[in-house]
């Protein structure tokens, strides 16, 4: 019999998880911390499914009532709330002692549960202090220091974790059907930072060329002021967004591509966080001294700089590409 078979990464969930439903020994309360899209709502439905499952094999099995229930967010004692306000925990506290309609346990899942209100937390915590016994809390959050430390002193804490590219790149190709090209799926993962959740919804064919052609105007901008090509400089950078937020965005990426050039020309097999292809980097950067690499980071990282004070967008790209060519 495995546990959560269907859970890709996070190994630490699946043996706490997995050892607490084999010995059907459960916390009252479960926080289940991580970043946006690293899978926290699948872990707790996947942990709801299997702590529910009537089936005898894997658990959960995925077929048993129950399981399709879950699943399927059709369950009506497996419950997700956005409980951000005193009142809205007040609500929920109400209908604890409520028997369950037809599972062995109640679950109560919160969304975003670092955007509770104190007074809300201080609500829910008696609740965690003498829960009825057939009831078990997930507490979903991006950072579980938000709570209060008498909420995380009575709940275990369990990290759902940024997944590497290739366990992500082999689960979209062997259970999603995408029409996207390998190098194109490549591209949206390094951008998702391993989350899953980004990844899959980029599968989108839209949203994916959107994607890809905002990390090329990123390239080929770096490219053009590491070549000191100004007519390219010219005709890449009239392509951009007169609008200050995109620019700083699009700034602060280039400087993440920048520091993959740089990283990797001292180290061939350094870990990338903007770039998709290792080999076409190295090529690329082949032709280019670590020093002018260091100097155009610092010409986009001054233009960032100065363009936090009074500076307009053609200013600042003017001024980048001056300083790169100094
Ligand atoms: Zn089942």
């Amino acid at each position: 019999m495995e546990i959560f078979k269907n859970l890709i990464g996070n190994d630490d969930i699946k043996n706490t998880l997995g050892s607490a439903i084999k010995n059907r020994v459960f916390s009252h309360a479960y926080i289940i911390e991580g970043d946006y899209g690293t899978g926290k709502h699948n872990v707790a439905r996947l942990a709801s499914s299997a702590i529910m499952c009537q089936g005898n094999g894997d658990l959960p099995c995925g077929k048993c009532d129950f399981c399709r229930k879950i699943l399927n967010d059709n369950c009506t004692d497996v419950r997700f709330f956005d409980a951000f306000k005193v009142d809205d925990v007040r609500k929920i506290k109400e209908t604890l002692y409520e028997s369950s309609t037809e599972c062995p346990y109640k679950i109560y899942i919160f969304n975003d549960a670092h955007k509770m209100n104190i007074k809300a937390q201080n609500a829910l915590l008696i609740s965690l202090e003498e829960p009825p016994k057939n009831v078990i809390f997930f507490l979903l959050c991006q950072d579980a220091s938000y709570l209060l430390e008498t909420i995380r002193s009575r709940a275990q804490l369990l990290r759902t974790k940024p997944l590497s590219g290739d366990v992500i790149f082999d689960y979209v190709r062997g259970n999603m059907l995408s029409s996207l090209k390998d190098e194109d799926l490549r591209e949206v993962i390094i951008s998702s930072r391993g989350s899953l959740g980004y990844v899959l919804d980029m599968l989108d064919e839209k949203k994916a060329a959107e994607l890809i052609n905002a990390r090329e105007k990123i390239s080929g901008f770096v490219e053009a002021l590491l070549s000191n090509d100004v007519s390219s400089y010219a005709k890449i950078t009239s392509l951009f967004s007169m609008q200050r937020d995109a620019l700083k965005d699009l700034l602060s990426s280039a400087l993440i591509a920048v520091r993959d050039m740089a990283v990797i020309k001292k180290d061939k097999n350094a870990t990338l966080c903007f770039y998709a292809s290792r080999e076409n980097l190295i090529k690329l950067v082949t032709k280019h001294s670590l020093r002018k690499i260091l100097d155009i980071y610092d010409a986009i990282e001054k233009g960032l700089y100065d363009f936090g004070s009074n500076s307009n967008v053609p200013n600042t790209l003017t001024s980048i590409l001056i300083n790169a060519r100094k």
